[in-house]
């Protein structure tokens, strides 16, 4: 991987991981995961605990592995499966021969949980999930002990067993830890640690009707896998002495250290799975793939690369305290990737007809044009000039405001790579007065390497010229939401209610040069003076659709370059 962390960058955990190594804690090993639920698809704050637990990892010369934490049957399936090892191996990210499912463990986990009744410290629980949230206290109020929890052993086992068979309804009992119901700390005040759900497991098929939680799961699973430093995000910090308590419960050889960080949360998207999937099934986006969505996939149909992500990831670190990180911090990596490796290409958004009534009716001058500035070895290409071309709108105006430098009646403009051309008059539709054509003229004398070629004018503006361009779509895509936190809207909690409309917009009579006649699926341009685009799956050979990854410049206006 080309983004080896430089070793004065580093952060808390980096920090108590090194401390840990040179302690000599767990034998000087680092051994960390990735424990996504398959019940979504991946998206960018995934991306940042992926680049967290593989890049300690490396750093310190240890493994990652993949784990899908697959306990609750009702929402996962094989599909989110295959998708996020695709998008962890897009990223980058190897996990070797280490895939693991929490669901490969379900026996093992289960003999655990029977050794805890055993031991006296867990209990089956015959009320309902209301009543257990009812009576389990406030900060203020210890909470109420149910009058199962002094059952016997015997009947806990009885019980729990016939469980497991599928004797009983969803909801009718719950394994239960027994700690203190007057705990200080919620979680302490026996949490539920086994569910009925006679529902079949996309993996394990219907052998279970019982299904652990991620509070017994999550620690056990950690330890059965020899991972010494569990990192998880910030709503699990009360949760780490029950992690700790069970691990010591359970006797297990392996104890990980759980280790807390804030969630990245980004400006005008949302990141919560239920909210993507809301927005995919309700048909506010087109899929999962949508460009304007924060998931994996999204960004990269919207032409962002695996390097940028990862750099995004390492820029924005890793805190304790929540916050939310502005979408120009994403945008500004994908520019800074794409410099280096995007070809610039002439294209034109919205034509406007150009005719040079001086150049030779039939005549075509290969120009030659460089395929980026900043890299030599990128090489360059020819682009064909003839009497008729396309410029964008934007780049004529009959009635010019001060210092408008681009195309205007009687005054020059070059021609990027081709010539200087002065406006003569314009042709206009007669009945809605649209400028319809542009008419000019050239000077044969300012091509590359002929006498004027140096001639000095205020503007230089891209074309294409007509006979030789290409059709294309090209989607524009601006923010999902209209407001920075959609969570926090004000006119209700529905984040759904400041959906921007404006979002996507399509250009359907786009004009590219012909050197983008066999672009594949996912390459990226900088059109010039435009933006960076890429290539999208949707294109064909009878025609061209780009998506615009990102404009050139930040229009986010809050964000400052670093
Ligand atoms: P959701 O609550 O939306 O379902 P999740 O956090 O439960 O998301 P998981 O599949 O359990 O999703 O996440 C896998 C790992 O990715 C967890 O370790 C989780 O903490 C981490 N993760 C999820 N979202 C973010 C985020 N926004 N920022 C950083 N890490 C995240
Ligand atoms: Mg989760």
């Amino acid at each position: 991987m080309d983004s080896e962390r430089s070793s004065d960058s580093t952060d808390f955990i980096r920090i108590m991981i090194e401390q840990d190594v040179q302690e000599g804690k767990h034998g000087g090993v680092v051994h960390t995961r990735f424990p996504p639920e398959p019940n979504g698809h991946l998206h960018i704050g995934h991306a940042k605990s992926i680049c967290l637990n593989f890049g300690v990892a490396k750093e310190q010369q240890g493994l990652c592995n993949l784990r899908f934490d697959d306990t609750n049957p009702s929402k996962e399936n094989v599909e989110y499966v295959t998708s996020i090892q695709e998008d962890v191996t897009w990223l980058g990210f190897d996990w070797g021969d280490r895939l693991f499912h929490a669901s490969d463990y379900f026996e093992r986990l289960y003999l655990l949980a029977v050794k805890l009744i055993q031991d006296g410290k867990a209990y089956v629980d015959s009320v309902s999930a209301d009543e257990i949230r009812a009576n389990r206290g406030t900060l203020t109020e210890p909470g109420i002990a149910s009058s199962h929890r002094s059952r016997s052993i015997e009947e806990n086992l009885d019980l729990f067993a016939r469980m497991r068979a599928g004797e009983f309804e969803d909801g009718a009992h719950v394994l239960r830890a027994k700690i203190d119901m007057a705990s200080p700390n919620m979680n302490f005040r026996d949490p539920t640690f086994y569910r009925i759900r006679r529902l079949p497991h996309y993996r394990a098929g219907s052998s279970w009707n019982i299904y652990p939680t991620y509070d017994f799961a999550h620690p056990l699973s950690d330890s059965f896998e020899g991972i010494t430093h569990s990192l998880c995000t910030l709503e699990f910090q009360d949760h780490r002495p029950l992690y700790e308590w069970l691990l010591h419960a359970c006797e297990v050889d392996c104890h990980s250290q759980q280790i807390e960080f804030a969630r990245l949360n980004l400006s005008y998207t949302v990141m919560s799975k239920r909210k993507l999937l809301q927005l995919v099934e309700e048909g506010h986006v087109a899929g999962w793939d949508d460009p304007r969505l924060p998931t994996i996939k999204g960004l990269r149909r919207r032409g962002y690369t695996p390097e940028s992500i990862r750099s995004f990831c390492e820029g924005i670190g890793v805190a304790k305290r929540d916050g939310m990180i502005e979408m120009g911090k994403l945008e500004h990596a994908i520019r800074e990737d794409l410099n280096v490796r995007a070809n610039r290409v002439m294209a034109v958004l919205r034509p406007l007809k150009v005719i040079i009534d001086n150049y030779p009716e039939g005549q075509v001058e290969d120009m030659n044009a460089v395929n980026n500035p900043g890299n030599p070895d990128a090489g360059s290409r020819t682009v064909p000039f003839s009497r008729e071309v396309y410029i964008e709108q934007d780049d004529f105006q009959e009635n010019p405001p001060k210092k408008f430098f681009r195309m205007t009646p009687g005054q020059e403009v070059r021609l990027r790579y081709a010539y200087i051309v002065r406006c003569e008059n314009v042709v206009k539709d007669e009945q809605t007065g649209e400028i319809i054509e542009v008419h000019c003229t050239y000077d044969p004398e300012t091509r590359k390497g002929l006498p004027q070629a140096g001639r000095k004018v205020k503007g230089t503006i891209h074309w294409v010229s007509a006979a030789h361009a290409l059709q294309a779509d090209v989607r524009l895509y601006a923010s999902l939401f209209t407001q920075a936190d959609p969570i926090d809207d004000k006119g209700g909690d529905d984040f759904r209610a400041c959906l921007n409309p404006e979002s996507l917009q399509t250009l359907t009579m786009c004009q590219v040069e012909p050197s983008l006649v066999d672009s594949r699926t996912g390459t990226q341009y900088q059109f010039e003076r435009q933006g960076y685009f890429c290539v999208d799956p949707d294109s064909s050979s009878d025609k061209l659709v780009f998506n615009r990854t990102v404009a050139l410049r930040d229009s986010w206006g809050k964000f400052e370059k670093k």
